[in-house]
């Protein structure tokens, strides 16, 4: 007989990332093709790195059905070793698609300037009326709630959350593959059918069977080495400073009462800091771009100026610098107004850190659920005692501090406060006495 729950025929979706994304449940089809989730095509998963790896320009969309098949496949592992209900793998079917439904056009950039955390938009679109909201309310009207509280961590099935968000999820295992593919770095490759087929729920999370651990090794040096050659690249987050600058301006510019030659008239909620779950939804990277365009041809000189140069890709350089210099960024300040380059636009320091992986530290700010091994023994244990590669990196933080300016402006300065400024950023002086570029990139 057919069961109405399921679609008469499986639907598949192809993925250069898994091959195939299988979809058998009505509900997941329906949330797909709600207008919410289908915004996310229009919003790239990896933010600015497409301007320094130009195939990096998937999205979230394609990440999100990514993580909804790793689920899948989980659940499917997991058949007849645990019980879990009918509604409870929908759960996890429906946390692991939705995990990022809130996300909006260049995050990183745009929150900061604009004050929010789109973690808050992910479970205002799941539980708020949208089409998400009334699919998922066919399960109950308890059931958005459960799906916010799995992402938001707080769900009491905690073995289901740690299948979302822990040291080895659904999502890290997903965006890894994809964005190691689409930006086609050799690294962050690892054997994710392997992971999947030796993984065991064990009591609150799970576990992975000894024999999978060089998987594992693999895995967590492939985040090691995504997050410092492609998620933190220094151009990558160049870009990043001048779209915050840009976004900076324009609200700047609109606190002051400036008159927009365009009305920003979508961006209005934002810049006045009211936004609706409607303008929200209404924004996508194609919004972002039109008002880049209309801002490259404005009558202010900064923000047409930081406008073109996300446009164009005229990004800002780059030093190292160390939190102490407080001194240098003092000078500096002082030396670009002399100049007349407004530092609060054109001087920026960005300073980014990780944690590659960390053993269990209770009580600490960032307690992190480890990775736990089950020995042939029967016996569990954590994976930095059995592996001295990962034990090499547990729990060592590394940070990095890049001091951001726009080259080009202070090489055509006036003499003096050409040196003056070079000498402090340490730009390295050419034999015909003017700043070369910092080896950059
Ligand atoms: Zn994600």
């Amino acid at each position: 007989m057919h069961n109405p729950e399921l679609l008469s025929e499986e639907k598949v979706f192809k993925d250069p990332v898994h091959r195939y994304v299988h979809v058998r449940e009505r509900l997941i089809w329906d949330l797909i093709n709600a207008s919410e989730f289908q915004r996310l095509r229009r919003i790239k998963q990896l933010g600015t790195s497409y301007l320094t790896f130009h195939g990096g320009e998937h999205s979230r969309f394609n990440h999100s059905l990514g993580v909804y098949e790793i689920m899948r496949r989980i659940l499917e592992t997991f058949e007849g070793r645990i019980q879990l209900s009918r509604e409870e793998k929908l759960l996890c079917l429906c946390a692991a698609l939705l995990h990022d439904v809130g996300h909006g056009p260049f995050s990183h950039s745009f929150e900061k300037v604009f004050r929010f955390h789109h973690e808050d938009w992910t479970r205002a679109i799941i539980t708020g009326e949208t089409e998400i909201n009334r699919i998922l309310r066919r399960m109950g009207d308890g059931f958005p709630q459960k799906v916010a509280e799995v992402i938001a961590k707080t769900y009491e099935n905690k073995l289901i959350v740690s299948l979302i968000s822990s040291q080895i999820d659904a999502d890290r295992m997903d965006y890894l593959l994809r964005d190691a593919y689409y930006t086609g770095v050799n690294y962050g490759n690892f054997d994710i059918e392997r992971i999947l087929r030796l993984m065991r729920p064990h009591e609150d999370g799970i576990v992975i069977k000894f024999s999978g651990m060089h998987a594992v090794e693999d895995y967590i040096m492939s985040r090691y080495q995504m997050y410092w050659q492609v998620y933190f690249h220094p151009v990558t987050r160049s870009a990043e400073v001048v779209l915050r600058k840009v976004f900076q301006r324009a609200k700047d510019l609109f606190q002051a009462g400036y008159s927009f030659r365009v009305e920003p008239v979508q961006l209005l909620p934002f810049l006045r800091e009211e936004i609706t779950l409607a303008d929200y939804l209404a924004l996508d990277e194609s919004v972002v771009f039109y008002y880049l365009h209309q801002w490259k041809a404005e009558q202010d000189p900064i923000l047409k100026d930081l406008s073109s140069r996300f446009l164009d890709r005229k990004l800002f350089k780059y030093v190292e610098c160390t939190p102490k210099d407080f001194r240098l960024i003092a000078d500096l300040q002082k030396l670009f107004l002399e100049a007349g380059i407004d530092p609060s636009y054109y001087l920026e320091v960005d300073s980014t850190s990780d944690l590659p992986y960390d053993f269990y530290r209770p009580g600490e700010d960032e307690e992190r659920i480890p990775i736990m091994l089950l020995m042939p023994s029967g016996e569990i244990v954590e994976l930095s005692r059995k592996s001295e590669i990962v034990e090499s990196i547990s729990g060592k933080r590394r940070f990095d501090y890049k001091l951001y300016f726009p080259l080009e402006k202070v090489l055509a300065l006036p003499e003096g406060l050409r040196q003056a400024i070079c000498e402090r950023l340490g730009v390295v002086k050419d034999a015909d006495g003017s700043c070369q570029d910092h080896p950059s990139d």
